[in-house]
């Protein structure tokens, strides 16, 4: 029986959305058994909030949630100075969810004074960027909680990651959401979903479907360990990548009839010339209403 790890999990400038992602994890019990949560902000810890943020030893894995500012108190306390003072103590930082990765949705109104921990936006400048070789990023908004606690895992058994360059878990951010999806024909194809939550048809083409240009398992690691929101018609937001959020995230821009951004690697040439084809061509069979 392996010794169990600690962990410290703190707030920053959030919606509260990791959190509540993580208590819909289904294997509570078990994860309980490998990891102790010295401080969580609502499952029962050791410590409280000032107590955590004082802490003052080394342990294994520091989990911030939310964004980071020089100008944000939290319990009375500059939470800036405390987390780089955690920090320094930590084995591993993990960033959890897209405020902590890049910024996030607070970042769009307060462009300049805040940051995800080490990415400033895509850009290696976030005001912890000093701790950038220890952080691993798992952006989404909100994280899986299977991804959070695959990567912890991953950590605690192998001592290392993966990672690619923004520092995200290749075996999470690897592939694209579009991977996995049970639309994938109708893409192919090009057969539009004309509304919301229709079981047929692709989302890419009239409603702003981001997957094919989004990093993430959600349709192969499944929510609640039955869908995704392509599965269930809602587009793809993009929520993983430093781009989100958007605005009209629920329109596909177009020029000339052509998405203004295309599925990743793929060329204006290659796009017109495989959708002109399948264009061509009446599948019968994905034409008609499933439902
Ligand atoms: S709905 Fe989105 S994820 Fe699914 S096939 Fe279309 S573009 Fe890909």
């Amino acid at each position: 029986m392996h010794k169990k790890s600690d962990i410290i999990w703190i707030q920053g400038i959030t919606c509260n959305g990791n959190t509540q992602s993580f208590l819909n994890y289904p294997n509570m019990e078990i994860f309980l058994k490998r990891y102790n949560f010295l401080y969580h902000p609502v499952l029962e810890s050791k410590l409280d909030v000032i107590k955590s943020l004082e802490y003052n030893k080394k342990f294994d894995f520091l989990i911030i949630e939310g964004a980071i500012s020089k100008n944000f108190i939290r319990a009375g306390v500059n939470f800036y100075e405390k987390v780089k003072f955690l920090a320094k103590n930590a084995k591993y930082i993990i960033a959890l969810g897209t405020c902590a990765t890049y910024g996030g949705i607070f970042k769009r109104k307060n462009s300049e004074s805040i940051t995800g921990v080490f990415l400033n936006g895509d850009k290696n400048d976030g005001l912890l960027k000093e701790f950038q070789t220890k952080t691993i990023n798992i952006p989404g908004c909100p994280a899986h909680p299977a991804w959070l606690v695959s990567t912890l895992d991953t950590l605690k058994n192998n001592g290392f990651i993966l990672m690619d360059k923004l520092n995200r878990p290749k075996e999470i951010y690897g592939y694209l959401v579009h991977q996995g999806c049970n639309r994938n024909e109708y893409f192919e194809w090009k057969i539009d979903s004309k509304n919301f939550g229709e079981k047929e048809g692709c989302l890419f083409y009239l409603q702003g479907c981001r997957a094919p240009l989004t990093h993430g398992s959600c349709n192969r690691i499944l929510w609640n360990e039955v869908n995704s929101k392509t599965r269930s018609g809602s587009p793809c937001f993009g929520c993983t990548e430093s781009s989100f959020p958007r605005n009209d995230m629920f329109e596909t821009k177009t020029f000339m009839s052509i998405p203004a951004d295309l599925p990743m690697g793929v060329s204006k040439r290659a796009y017109l010339t495989v959708t002109g084809i399948a264009k061509t061509f009446t599948i019968k069979r994905l034409q008609e209403k499933i439902i």
